[in-house]
């Protein structure tokens, strides 16, 4: 064979393996039984997105790719994405999941049993009936609350109880983001918190933890320098109620002979990741200083401070100050609902406008309603350290995503989507939602609880109701009686 025939045939057989290659790769990459014929696992698809990024981009006609938890791309029009799932979502917002900086989950076992009392008697009546519940008792609480909370656009809650380990159990079941309090306790050699609690739920992307010495008052000084030093040694936020009742200072003032801000600056954890729930009573010497701390935050809460105090915290002064504000929706033994929505509706309408000092009328241009919406999406999620994560809708953050169907009547017109939002939208508004890329509701479905579960926690949490009304009937029989039945 000559050598130029010998270069033909081998051009010829290279050629022919090229085409089967090329052909074989086609024909698999258009086959959606093959892996490689999905590029991404969700597209969210004909969306309105709401990015709240650091240019507040609002895209049209958009569209989400989201893969192993995260988003992978955003933009509109066209796209060259594969998924397994697409949501359609015409006439919806997508927008970041709601951040919940302050709750109690377990107490929805609560709402309700006390709507008449001030804060003093509140706490009171509710230690009694903390006393009751088992661990069993609080899982189904948790549940009843993250269904509450899915259901209605919050993705990630802050939370401070006991039964820390039935409310982690409870999160894996729903698929919610939580920061939730390391169980700890103070033993002959100091401080002792729970090592394995933290071993076993470390490696859960959804999982991160605070500690949470409740109530304050009842530590000492050298107990919150043992606490500095393991949230230090454990890079944890210091989570706790701070400034709730007007006597609170003077409280302090008597056990401990400081006032409770002065107490935490003795022991340097205001230079930690901090979250203060309410904040109802500071001065502005207190604010000011509160200020000069990059990574304090405050937990707003206005629904509970006005139902059992009749204040709120100073909400524009406090922007005035620049300070980090969240908002929470603490228990739904106080505040009855966990829906963030509600909350954010009561500070557009009232809370952010109330004070006595005409802090509303000097400070009214410090509230608005892309600001109240970034309380609860990117602002909460600085609170609690996770801003690099979730919070925005964004390339490279995890997709924990709401949409919210702008199509309700009560929803139409809308001339300005973070007003609507505020003023016009609740929880039921929201349909789908979805956390570290998995989808925990769709089409206003909860996907992780079916018919029976849900009605099981239904009946779990009525079953404690009666007993706690059956060990309290004196109680329950006045409460009726001042609602005039
Ligand atoms: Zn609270």
């Amino acid at each position: 064979m000559s050598k130029k025939l010998f270069c033909r045939k081998n051009i010829i057989f290279f050629c022919l393996f090229a085409a089967v290659i090329i052909f074989a790769v086609f024909f698999f990459a258009q086959d959606p039984d093959n892996e490689e014929y999905y590029n991404a696992d969700i597209i969210i698809k004909n969306v309105t997105i709401l990015t709240l990024n650091k240019r507040s981009e609002i895209i049209n006609n958009g569209w989400i790719a989201i893969k192993g938890g995260k988003i992978i791309d955003l933009g509109n029009g066209k796209h060259n994405y594969m998924s397994r799932e697409t949501i359609y979502a015409e006439g919806k917002i997508a927008m970041p999941g709601l951040v919940n900086t302050h709750s109690h989950v377990v107490m929805t076992l609560f709402r309700g049993a006390d709507d008449n009392s001030n804060l003093a008697d509140w706490i009171f009546n509710m230690s009694d009936y903390e006393k009751e519940i088992s661990k069993d008792d609080a899982y189904y609480g948790a549940l009843l609350g993250e269904m509450e909370m899915i259901r209605s656009g919050t993705t990630t809650f802050n939370d401070m109880y006991f039964f820390e380990e039935a409310i982690v159990d409870s999160v894996k079941k729903t698929g919610m983001r939580i920061v939730v309090d390391i169980p700890f306790s103070f033993e002959k050699d100091g401080l002792e918190i729970d090592k394995s609690f933290i071993k076993c739920n470390k490696n859960f992307s959804t999982i991160s933890f605070s500690i949470a010495p409740n109530p304050l008052i009842n530590f000492s000084k050298s107990e919150l320098d043992e606490i500095k030093k393991v949230i230090s040694e454990n890079n944890l936020i210091l989570h706790i109620h701070l400034e709730e009742g007007e006597d609170e200072k003077d409280r302090f003032i008597k056990n401990h002979g400081l006032t409770p801000l002065q107490m935490l600056t003795d022991s340097n954890l205001l230079d930690n990741k901090v979250v203060m729930a309410h904040g109802v009573n500071f001065t502005d010497d207190e604010l000011k200083l509160i200020s000069k701390y990059p990574d304090i935050g405050i937990a707003l809460n206005p629904k509970t401070n006005f139902k059992l105090s009749g204040t709120t915290a100073p909400i524009t002064k406090m922007m005035g100050y620049n300070l980090n504000l969240g908002v929470g929706t603490d228990g739904a033994g106080s505040s009855n609902s966990l829906d963030l929505f509600d909350q954010i509706n009561f500070i557009a309408f009232a809370a952010g406008k109330c004070g006595s000092d005409g802090d509303y009328c000097e400070n009214k241009n410090n509230i608005y309603p892309e600001k109240i919406i970034r309380m609860v999406t990117t602002d909460g999620a600085k609170i609690l350290g996770l801003e690099k994560e979730i919070g925005s809708i964004e390339a490279g953050k995890k997709a924990d995503i709401i949409l919210v169907d702008f199509g309700k009547i009560e929803l139409v017109p809308s001339y300005d989507i973070y007003s609507s939002l505020i003023y016009n939208t609740d929880g039921s508004d929201v349909t789908d939602s979805i956390i570290d890329g998995k989808i925990v509701m769709r089409n206003s479905k909860l996907v992780n609880l079916n018919k029976r579960d849900i009605a099981n926690i239904i009946k779990k949490v009525n079953e404690v109701a009666e007993r706690i009304k059956l060990t309290h009937p004196i109680r329950f029989a006045n409460y009726s009686l001042s609602r005039g039945e």
